[in-house]
């Protein structure tokens, strides 16, 4: 194929599409805003499910490089009321279907996949000009320029490449995530540890609740959710560790000790999520010469609130983006085609269901109604 095809983003989706075009004989530069691999934390673990990611990495022929990152035992699930106590327990026997790594570690794998040079760093769209014919020039904000047959926008919540298509904006979804850190925490913060088991730990009530996960090297990671105003966090000044630690504890006043120590015994800076999402259904009319040459994968085209599918659902797109254009040679349109209405066709109804296990999360029956959730989930 001559068409030059250009990824803005090299998030997991991006990287994804990179790889599997490569596979194909097909060349690719992706175009990432981050100066280095390394310019800032990738976050935290993400189970990859065996129905849509670990299909993406089976396409990109690295399966077995992501097996052997699995943190072992990381699929253990407790749910936890606000005094404690332990609602659900469900053991990690090797058979759950949504082993945990870490984002960095998978990010690697993908990175060290793909021929030097295809991956630009500091190279930060700031803005894209059709040409007409499905070509595209784009501007990088640090003064260089590019033209691209075909432009995907891996370019996530906040992208460049999506005015292209749509018109629609993130949202706020209502609630906002603070992000702690516990290090070393089975010897310095053993009852949170304790808490969090081998994997993750939800403690839930309505409007509000903690999510851990037990990272390597004795790292507890967890996200504290509160329904709040938009707007909320930025009232707390967050360079402050132990007075912002204090000012969201405060929400949890009346929660167990080992529970508020996921808050107040953090060892980092917390850090806010304002959380947003994209309205559904997801898409935009492929009719006129406008959208020729330009296409969405990952967050970029479907951002929803958090629920475990966004990295999968980002994995997934990336594969079956690079697997159409494979198969339509000389076609780009067809293959577009193609690819977004199976990408449209998975997506609106996750976002249903997103919305279904927010208030399964943080509705008025929280925490029981998510231990029936569970408790039928594992009985099916
Ligand atoms: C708090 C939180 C927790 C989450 N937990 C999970 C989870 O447990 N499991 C899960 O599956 N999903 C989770 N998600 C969702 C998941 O992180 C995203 O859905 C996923 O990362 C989307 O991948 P992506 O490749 O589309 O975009 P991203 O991962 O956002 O990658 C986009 C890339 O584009 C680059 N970029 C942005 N703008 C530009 C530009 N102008 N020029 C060049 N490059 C640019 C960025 O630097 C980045 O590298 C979570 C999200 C949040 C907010």
């Amino acid at each position: 194929m001559s068409t030059s095809i250009g990824i803005i983003g090299a998030g997991l989706g991006g990287l994804v599409l990179a790889r599997v075009l490569h596979l194909h004989g097909i060349a690719a530069t992706v175009y990432e805003a981050d100066a280095s691999p390394d310019a800032r934390p990738q976050g935290g673990m993400l189970d990859i499910h065996d129905y849509n990611g670990q299909l993406a990495l089976k396409a990109a022929g690295l399966f077995e490089e992501f097996s052997a990152i699995i943190q072992p035992g990381g699929q253990q699930l407790r749910v936890f009321d606000k005094d404690g106590r332990v609602l659900f327990d469900m053991a990690d026997d090797g058979t759950g279907g949504r082993p945990e790594v870490l984002r960095g570690a998978l990010r690697d794998i993908l990175l060290a996949s793909l021929p030097a040079g295809t991956v630009q760093w500091g190279r930060k769209l700031a803005r894209v000009t059709p040409l007409g014919e499905g070509r595209h020039g784009l501007a990088f904000a640090d003064g260089t320029t590019a033209t691209t047959g075909l432009l995907v926008g891996a370019d996530g919540a906040w992208s460049k490449v999506r005015p292209l298509l749509t018109q629609a904006k993130p949202a706020y979804i209502g609630t906002t995530f603070i992000e702690t850190w516990l290090t070393d925490a089975d010897l310095r913060h053993g009852a949170s540890a304790a808490a969090v088991g081998g994997g993750m730990l939800m403690a839930m009530a309505p409007g509000k609740g903690i999510f851990a996960h037990r990272e390597p090297d004795g790292l507890l990671h967890a996200y504290v959710a509160l329904n709040k105003p938009q707007g909320w966090s930025a009232g707390i000044d967050f360079s402050d560790r132990a007075a912002a630690a204090a000012q969201v504890a405060a929400e949890f006043a009346d929660w167990a000790p080992a529970l508020r120590a996921l808050i107040l015994d953090t060892d980092r800076d917390p850090v806010p999520r304002v959380l947003h999402a994209l309205p559904a259904p997801y898409g935009w009319r492929r009719r006129d010469d406008a959208v020729r040459g330009v296409t969405l994968l990952g967050d970029a085209a479907h951002l929803m609130a958090p629920n475990g599918e966004g990295a999968n659902l980002a994995l997934m797109d990336g594969a079956e983006l690079g697997k159409a254009i494979a198969a339509h040679p000389g076609d780009v349109d067809a293959a577009l085609c193609e690819y977004e209405a199976a990408m449209f066709a998975c997506s609106t109804p996750v976002a249903a269901e997103t919305d279904a296990l927010f208030q399964t999360c943080f509705g008025a029956q929280s925490p029981h109604s998510l231990v029936e959730m569970f408790t039928q989930a594992h009985a099916a």
